[in-house]
């Protein structure tokens, strides 16, 4: 299974087992630039300052 492609934490090679074949470093799995965190939860945040902006208007 190809599905998931892993990162050096060292060099930045991508490699698919868990030892980098480059510098023989651990790697991390990389995550899909599908999955944003900042999208996702940038909705929440906007949606928190719309009802907060109200109350401290031009703050922060
Ligand atoms: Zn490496």
């Amino acid at each position: 299974m190809a599905n998931h492609i892993l990162k050096c934490r060292k060099c930045g090679a991508y490699s698919l087992s868990k030892e980098c074949g480059n510098c023989g470093s651990a790697c991390v799995l990389c995550q899909p630039s599908k999955y944003s965190p900042e999208d996702k939860y940038g909705k929440y945040r906007r949606q928190y300052i719309k009802e907060h902006s109200g109350m401290k208007k031009g703050g922060y």
